[in-house]
């Protein structure tokens, strides 16, 4: 009710309105009638329009389209094969609206970024402090199939977003069986993108076939004490998860429901539970981009998650979210060209959260 409500709302004042909203000054002690010297006259709401959002991502995609840095995952056989020139940009606001350029309508595997949807499912099931204990949120510093992280992190998990740890919280989800809990985790995706989704063969039988080295972190951490169910069978439904196919659009909707504070835009459902949501983006924040999460909380200050596929999503809190495909991946598996757009977005529109205009400063 709210939720639709809300929605109305939104329709009125509009897009541009909507992304302001959380930095608008109103709520804010500066805004008072005695402002501080930091913030005397220097608030600036400035809301992109649609149009300008628009044209920001017609930029991003002009400029960075010719671009042929970085390679294909490989390890994953059928990940070679995907046409490395296809590219689409997705933004979509917390009211549901959307801009986009390019490949948006390409399904291609969701791989890693599947890592915090079914931290969402556990956190649901289970609640932020239980998880936390169980697989931990440290980022290692190590590639994302590290073992010698598993064997140095203190909690061996690491985090939720290395193979390791999101192994263990795939085996932490509630389900009478292994079918049940990949049915369960394919629907609660769905949900979160508000249409169905579905599994990509070729995908899950190529990584099924290849993934000797994820099988080997399931049984180190079953060595520490640190996996919760059958070991392979979660080893099996982790590949499932990471095979799931995803549009451009359908992710940028996955990353607006974690901007809505989980609740999807367009259905209006309450899939993941709002108590959770900053958790979840803190942990992208630090670790989202494996190897490479410390420069990007450095350089663009979004949290953010990327996939071997060559999807990324980066989510700004209340507003909204951009999600970017792109084939070909940098030495730490991050797609070359999403990094690319979304930096030059979120630079563009003052989106770093961080920054004095993402808080109505000039
Ligand atoms: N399914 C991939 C793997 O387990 C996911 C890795 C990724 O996207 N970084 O290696």
């Amino acid at each position: 009710m709210v939720s639709n409500m809300k929605r109305k709302t939104a329709s009125i004042i509009g897009f541009a309105l909507l992304w302001t909203l959380a930095a608008a000054p109103a709520a804010f002690p500066q805004a008072s009638a005695k402002p501080t010297t930091q913030t005397a006259g220097q608030h600036s709401p400035v809301a992109p329009t649609k149009e300008q959002i628009q044209a920001v991502v017609n930029e991003a995609y002009e400029k960075f389209k010719s671009n042929t840095e970085g390679k294909n995952a490989d390890y994953i056989p059928v990940l070679a094969q995907v046409d490395p020139k296809l590219f689409g940009i997705v933004v979509v606001s917390t009211d549901g609206q959307m801009v986009s350029a390019g490949d948006i309508n390409h399904a291609f595997s969701i791989q890693s970024i599947s890592k915090v949807f079914s931290l969402a499912l556990a956190m649901n099931e289970l609640g932020a402090d239980k998880v936390f204990e169980k697989i931990g949120s440290e980022p290692t510093g190590r590639p994302f199939n590290s073992v010698e992280a598993v064997v140095d992190m203190p909690t061996h998990t690491g985090n939720p977003y290395v193979n390791a740890g999101a192994i263990a919280t795939v085996s932490l989800i509630s389900a009478p069986s292994a079918d049940a809990k990949w049915q369960k985790i394919l629907d609660f995706y769905s949900k979160v993108a508000g249409e169905k989704l579905t599994l990509l063969q070729d995908v899950y039988k190529s990584e099924a076939a290849t993934n000797t080295g994820n099988k080997a972190l399931a049984a180190l951490l079953l060595k520490y004490e640190r996996i919760y169910a059958d070991t392979l069978e979660s080893v099996d439904v982790y590949t499932k998860q990471c095979s799931v196919g995803v549009t451009a659009k359908q992710l940028a909707m996955m990353g607006a429901t974690l901007a809505d504070y989980g609740a999807n835009p367009v259905t209006g459902e309450q899939v993941i539970k709002r108590e959770n949501v900053p958790e979840i983006l803190s942990s992208m924040t630090m670790a989202g981009l494996y190897d490479g999460s410390g420069g990007w909380a450095w350089h663009v200050g979004l949290p953010a998650k990327s996939g071997v596929g060559g999807g990324i999503v980066a989510v700004v809190p209340g507003k909204g979210a951009i999600a970017v495909f792109a084939p070909p991946l940098d030495k730490a598996g991050n797609s070359v060209k999403a990094q690319l757009v979304i930096t030059y977005v979120a630079d563009k529109l003052g989106i770093n959260l961080f920054s004095p205009r993402s808080v109505g400063l000039k």
